[in-house]
């Protein structure tokens, strides 16, 4: 064999090697597998790994195709540019081994197949090489794989961070919280065994020397109204069906519980109580072990099973009298039980679960309630202690977490947020009002973030800007969080204001104030063609992701919950739900704006998490359901910004690297400097100058085309 030869084979060998990667083919663990596959019909097969090289990027179809081939392969991560879209697999892929960690540890994002480890390593190295904060922003409908994206990162950074003793501590107290938080905070709902009833954002801090040091949870909207009902085939949240499978006999005899979720009313609600991928026995001694790691002294502990116990013990009171007269509680028992496990007394407790106080001419008057109300006055008590006992259980774990050490003050930060998914339900009530809300946020901060930095980059390579034409829903945020006119501020105002108020009257309030408005719509205010999908107790929003009805009167709008203001007393439950159970609209959306705040201050990357059937399956590609979610996801969009410019772009080195081969006055190695290399080397491929600019450290070639004209060329 000659040189010529040699240099051949090494030459194919190589561009195989980097097709292999840069195409997302399977890798087997133990190194990467040489094949000499042509890359034409490597693509064929497994897609591509970036969208932005789609031939045709503006249709769906196409889309859709490269997410179904690489699905298909087992490939479940795709990239658009830095954002990383993820599909649920539905089995377990061996894909999360410590060598996968190692593989990704440090290596340029770009050189090999699309992992969600990748994007922790680029976070991570951003944050100790820029010095600059980072946050993941994972998104997608429930069931798409948020939490389970989010652990996964944890676990990269628990695994291939620098370690000492004390950042072990961190490092599992870290890892603990997890199925603490879950314990409390996830039931199994029909789109997912294991479904986040909260939003969360965990901020993970590291030192100089990037270990972990601390962590801070940030917790929104916990579903409180699951602790009282649950749809059928649904559960309440995991702890209780853990106590009560996993408890030892003398604890349950203490907090006098039976061995059978079937005897509790809240629990019965979904007839659901036993799940097949769940063992509830086995979790309760994960949870127990967490606590302990987390640093919960065996009092703490104590003290909030009883509080657990206690909600199923109310949820277990029953009342006589009718519907008119005054309720009396009929359940002894339970009542002796919730003295001695909250420390009240039981003649207090009897009143406050059978009357309601108003204040009339400044005095305080004790009114007694009906059947329904006195239940409604039950089940909001159980509400607000579970979501007291939540917030309660994130502090702790806050406090756990937090920073010891005064030198450690000025961390890093990488920050993580798994949050709820656009939600349109047959019924949508203020919950999912908030829930779009938050993600039509989410949206705005991405479309900001990702045109911002698009445009960053252009500025800083010193390459002209050609702007894009997207649809910017800060008019949809807007209207929902102006001052005075905005939807949240006509909520509140009802909510505050003494008199008639009432759905309907903020639905009038709605129609004249905002009524104009070209993403908001009423039964009154559509035409003839709309009106008959629009109930007269609902509006309806465009959002960016599409439209939504919501039902401003409440699954319980008969029955009103006693509270203790006049004016609340008299709201509908659409209001009340906002003014008491969900927290008041505006604390949201203050809460919100802050959320807002911190995620500005960093460096975002974004995981779109995409559900592939609603049958929890693995291999089944639902393409109606995966077609919404990349509209939901704004994934079409993404992908043309992230096209209108240039498709691809790479620093010169990397560039050269790659394909240094093709041209003899660059291969083996170029002297000069790399622009210089790059550019005799484009040149020599025949790059026409409308297909590519030099910026001041990079490449940019504006058609995949082109750059598939150069890898193939790889291959001959
Ligand atoms: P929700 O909004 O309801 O909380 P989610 O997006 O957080 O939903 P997950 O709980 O992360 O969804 O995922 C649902 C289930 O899908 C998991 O319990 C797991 O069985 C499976 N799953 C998700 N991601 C993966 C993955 N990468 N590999 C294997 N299975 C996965
Ligand atoms: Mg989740």
């Amino acid at each position: 064999m000659d040189l010529g030869n040699i240099c051949g084979l090494v030459r194919k060998t190589q561009a195989s090697i980097v097709e292999n990667r840069f195409l997302g083919k399977r890798i087997d663990d133990d190194g990467v597998r040489i094949t000499m596959e042509s890359a034409l019909t490597a693509r064929d097969r497994v897609g591509v790994q970036d969208f932005v090289l789609l031939e045709n990027h503006t249709s769906e179809a196409a889309f859709i195709e490269n997410l179904r081939k690489r699905f298909k392969e087992n490939l479940i991560y795709t990239y658009i540019g830095s954002v990383l879209v993820s599909v649920n697999p539905y089995k377990d892929l061996e894909i999360y081994t410590k060598n996968h960690m190692e593989r990704y540890r440090g290596i340029n994002f770009y050189e090999v197949s699309p992992h969600i480890y990748a994007v922790s390593d680029n976070s991570y190295r951003s944050m100790r090489t820029e010095r600059r904060d980072q946050c993941i922003l994972i998104s997608g409908e429930s069931g798409a794989g948020k939490t389970e994206a989010s652990k996964k990162i944890l676990q990269y950074y628990a695994v291939t961070c620098p370690a000492s003793d004390q950042v072990e501590t961190v490092k599992d107290r870290l890892l603990q919280s997890n199925p603490v938080l879950e314990a409390f905070g996830n039931a199994k709902t029909l789109r997912n065994d294991n479904s986040s009833r909260f939003g969360k954002y965990m901020d993970i801090q590291f030192d100089f020397k990037g270990a972990p040091v601390g962590g801070h949870i940030l917790n929104y909207l916990l579903e409180k109204s699951r602790v009282v009902h649950q749809n059928h085939g649904e559960r309440n949240f995991h702890i209780f069906y853990q106590l009560i499978e996993g408890g030892e006999e003398d604890l349950l005899r203490r907090l006098g519980l039976e061995r059978n979720p079937q005897q509790y009313q809240y629990l019965v609600k979904g007839n659901c109580p036993k799940v097949s991928s769940i063992n509830d026995r086995s979790d309760w001694k994960v949870v127990r072990k967490a606590l302990s790691v987390i640093g919960f002294s065996e009092d703490e502990v104590e003290e909030l099973l009883n509080i657990i116990a206690s909600v199923l013990h109310l949820g277990n009171i029953q009342y006589g009298g009718e519907d008119s007269g005054n309720a009396y509680i009929t359940t002894d028992t339970q009542i002796k039980y919730l003295a001695r496990l909250l420390g009240v007394d039981g003649l207090v407790l009897k009143e406050a679960l059978t009357h309601k106080k108003i204040i009339a001419k400044g005095e305080e008057l004790k009114s007694p309630l009906n059947l329904e109300q006195a239940s409604s006055a039950r089940d909001a008590l159980s509400k607000a202690v579970y979501g007291r006992t939540f917030t309660w259980l994130v502090n702790k774990i806050n406090v756990s977490l937090a920073y010891k050490d005064e030198t450690y003050k000025n961390a890093s930060v990488i920050g993580l947020l798994d949050i709820y998914g656009f939600e349109v339900f047959q019924h949508n009530s203020f919950e999912q009002f908030c829930i779009n809300y938050c993600n039509e946020k989410l949206q705005q901060l991405f479309i900001e973030l990702t045109l911002k930095s698009e445009q960053d980059e252009y500025e800083a390579e010193g390459i002209t800007w050609e702007p894009v034409q997207y649809f910017n829903n800060k008019i949809i945020c807007d209207l929902v969080e102006e001052k005075f006119k905005g939807i949240i501020s006509i909520l509140d105002e009802e909510c505050l204001r003494p008199g008639d108020a009432s759905d309907i009257t903020f639905l009038e309030k709605l129609e004249n104030t905002v009524g104009g408005h070209a993403h908001l719509t009423t039964h009154k205010l559509t035409d003839g063609k709309t009106r008959k999908v629009m109930g007269r107790e609902e509006f309806r929003l465009l959002h960016y992701a599409g439209e939504v009805n919501y039902n401003v009167n409440g699954v319980l709008a008969s029955s009103r919950p006693p509270c203790s203001s006049t004016s609340l007393a008299r709201c509908s439950l659409f209001l009340l739900s906002l003014c008491l159970c969900l927290q008041a609209a505006t604390q949201f959306k203050t809460s919100l704006a802050k959320l807002m705040e911190i995620l500005m201050s960093k460096e975002p990357s974004y995981v779109r998490c995409i559900k592939p059937n609603d049958a929890k399956q693995a291999g089944r590609f639902d393409e109606v359901l995966i077609r919404h979610q990349v509209k939901y996801l704004g994934l079409m969009e993404n992908l043309r910004v992230r096209r209108a410019g240039f498709a691809y772009r790479r620093h010169y080195e990397t560039f050269l690297q790659r394909y240094k081969s093709l041209c003899p006055e660059t291969w083996p190695s170029w002297q000069g400097k790399l622009a210089d290399g790059v550019s005799t080397l484009v040149k020599h491929l025949g790059y026409k100058p409308e297909e590519y600019k030099l910026g001041r450290s990079k490449i940019f070639i504006r058609f995949p085309k082109t750059l598939f004209a150069t890898e193939d060329a790889l291959e001959t």
